[in-house]
């Protein structure tokens, strides 16, 4: 159902008035995890002041150590909601597991699934039988082979909603965190009629290279680029080292524009 061969348009998604798919690149900026509300608030202004329509943050955190900071759950959902509220965005959120769906989806307008449940099959098909749009990250080892089967999960089973959202791949190269996969993206929008974004930050894991992988996504055909903004990252909770910071991100956005009035 996700393959082109079954629908030759485009699906186009209208996420809080943005149509997702159209043509013009979307953004989803925000931070790793929701760590207050004061900083979620001030996220929220730096997006909202640029027109942008959702904002990101994880309230449910699969981390690698279950040491590491696991997020605040409900608590975190409502205060990214509240910030999203008072700027008109949309919250986009990962949800980790189907017990988890009912209660966030009072506060969440897209719902992620991770790179690391993106063979949760259960999961899949509870994300598919809402009537919200699902961000489906690939795996991290997944083929796109295997990350087309995952979208299938979820429309097989009633949502076509879905963005499809290539965030790096595992690799033997350690200079970035995994690797981008640059071109999965045309390869994803031949093979299906889905909307494809780039997670430039979990792609890279680097700062530096933020705005270079953007361009990429861009100029290969990407619908969408999602990164990560903090207003402190370097006393963020989680990915501290590849968050931007608000004066980063006003930067990053403006050379971002510049470069697409280029097309
Ligand atoms: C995230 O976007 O917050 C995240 C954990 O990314 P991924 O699932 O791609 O690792
Ligand atoms: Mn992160």
């Amino acid at each position: 159902l996700v393959s082109r061969k079954k629908k030759a348009e485009d699906t186009i998604i209208n996420i809080n008035g943005e149509m997702v798919g159209q043509g013009e690149p979307s953004f989803i900026f925000g931070p790793c995890a929701v760590e207050s509300q004061e900083q979620v608030t001030t996220v929220a202004e730096a997006i909202g002041g640029k027109g942008l329509k959702m904002i990101r943050g994880g309230a449910y955190k699969p981390r690698t150590s279950p040491y590491d900071f696991q997020g605040l759950g409900l608590e975190g959902l409502k205060m990214l909601k509240k910030a999203a509220d008072q700027y008109n965005l949309a919250v986009v959120s990962e949800i980790v597991t189907p017990h988890h769906l009912e209660e966030a989806l009072d506060y969440v307008d897209v719902v992620q699934v991770g790179a690391r449940n993106m063979q949760n099959f259960e999961l899949l098909k509870a994300v598919g039988s809402i009537n919200k749009p699902v961000l489906l990250k690939r795996g991290m080892s997944a083929t796109i082979e295997e990350f087309i089967n995952a979208a299938e999960y979820i429309i097989a089973s009633g949502n076509s909603q879905i963005i499809l959202c290539e965030r790096g791949i595992r690799t033997y190269e350690k200079a970035t965190r995994n690797t981008l996969d640059i071109s999965a993206v045309p390869i994803l929008k031949q093979e299906t009629h889905l909307p494809v974004f780039v997670d430039v930050t979990h792609s890279t894991g680097r700062r530096d290279l933020l705005l270079p992988a953007a361009k990429a996504a861009i100029a290969i055909g990407a619908d969408g680029v999602m990164a990560e903004v903090h207003p402190d990252p370097a006393v963020a909770l989680s990915d501290a080292q590849q968050q931007m910071n608000l004066p980063q991100f006003d930067e990053y956005y403006d050379s971002l524009m510049k470069f697409m009035k280029q097309y």
